[in-house]
């Protein structure tokens, strides 16, 4: 569940001036007062009186970090090429499929149960949480008391904070254990408190629901998570196709389902060469990056996923990583750029080009911070292209060359 524009950190700032803005809004809000009405809420919800006496005690220390993201504007639009050239790379494949075979007992008594296939449970699992390897790291009940109690959703993170208590509370996963995203997101399913309580399922058989330590638990709980969005056992998300010339493109949109047999009338094919069928059930048209790039027939399954986090992008990453652990290849129609995304490893080796350049980037571990892209933006720039700091094919190969021409 991540957003895909990359957001405008207030880091950029310097760490003085961040300080000074910081530090008045902790006087702004009444931190003790707001804890001191979610122990009561709290108790009402049956939470005992030590758990919330704990995490939601009157010297409550927010993380008043977390309210600048909240407010942040996307500063970098990610194009859809670089952000799918990163979610599905091989490395992602390679893994996914380890996963597949590391995990194919539970993945196949998942299936038993909630109907939804392995390599898209996996799927999910690897875009979510890097196979369980990326958990975000705030304190949970740290970063959801402060938005609790300060901001401008309180209302809504006061249930996420009172939920994440409940699940403290009950003994799933313990309050050090519980961290996650600046929003509240946690575990190997980067779900909210409120989902977890809905949906996660004990499948290891403890007695916990531990989406942070139990990949059994994680996974089956991903399962479920699709299932009760309607996941429709057996039927594919859709596929690829080819537009006819000419096409118009105004009848495209996710929203937009029709029968087989009117996209038939329009001209659309399968980009795979087999025949369209006109008995399967209605599918929408997708272009993600208009008539020009890859088109895509897609079904309910389609929607299912979107419903796990709400950008087309997303469920796109998804469904073609799962389509990719069946053995499926990479799109047919090329994105319509010059300049392709890359791949993790490919921006590791990018970063170590930029560091051999003498660009003080840090470690080179493939996530486009800050500095990378200044890095990128000056090289960019003596090279006379646009200076955006992208980390697209056109520099990192202009970046081998000079390294090989040395
Ligand atoms: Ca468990």
């Amino acid at each position: 569940m991540k957003p895909i524009a990359t957001p405008k950190f207030r880091r950029l700032l310097p760490v003085a001036l961040a300080l000074t803005l910081a530090a008045p809004l902790a006087a702004a809000y009444d931190f003790p007062g707001c804890m001191s009405g979610l122990r009561a809420q709290a108790a009402k919800r049956g939470i005992s009186a030590a758990t919330a006496g704990k995490y939601a005690a009157a010297t409550f220390t927010p993380d008043l970090s977390v309210l600048e993201f909240l407010d942040t504007q996307p500063e970098f639009t990610t194009p859809i090429w670089d952000y799918l050239a990163g979610l599905v790379d091989d490395e992602r494949v390679a893994d996914g499929h380890a996963m597949l075979e590391q995990w194919r007992d539970v993945l196949q008594k998942a299936e038993a149960r909630f109907g939804v296939d392995p390599a898209t449970v996996v799927a999910v699992w690897g875009v979510e949480s890097n196979f369980g390897r990326s958990l975000g790291k705030r304190p949970l009940l740290s970063s959801l008391g402060t938005l609790a109690c300060a901001g401008r959703r309180q209302e809504y993170f006061r249930t996420e904070f009172l939920d994440a208590l409940k699940i403290v509370d009950e003994g799933h996963i313990s309050a050090e254990r519980l961290n996650g995203s600046w929003a509240g997101a946690f575990g190997q399913t980067q779900f909210m408190p409120s989902t977890f309580l809905r949906l996660a399922v004990d499948f290891d058989g403890d007695g916990k629901r531990d989406l942070v330590d139990s990949a059994p638990d994680a996974l089956a709980s991903t399962a479920n998570f699709l299932s009760k969005g309607g996941w429709r056992s057996g039927e594919t998300w859709g596929f690829e196709v080819t537009l006819p010339a000419g096409f118009d493109a105004s009848v495209a949109g996710r929203r937009n389902k029709q029968p087989m047999s009117v996209w038939i009338t329009r001209g659309l094919k399968r980009a795979d060469g087999q025949p369209l069928a006109a008995d399967g059930p209605q599918r929408a048209l997708l272009l993600p990056a208009g008539p020009q790039g890859p088109a895509f027939l897609v079904g309910k399954n389609f929607d299912v996923i979107y419903g796990y986090n709400a950008a087309e992008s997303y469920a796109l990453a998804i469904a073609h990583l799962s389509e990719r652990l069946r053995g499926g290849e990479g799109f047919k129609t090329p994105w319509p750029t010059d300049d392709p995304g890359t791949s993790r490893a490919e921006r590791r080796e990018l970063q170590r080009l930029l560091l051999a350049r003498g660009h003080d980037i840090g470690e080179p571990d493939g996530m486009i911070g800050t500095k990378t892209r200044r890095a990128i933006a000056q090289e960019q720039e003596v090279r006379g292209r646009k200076p955006d700091g992208r980390a697209g094919k056109w520099i990192l190969d202009a970046l081998r060359a000079q390294a090989g021409g040395q």
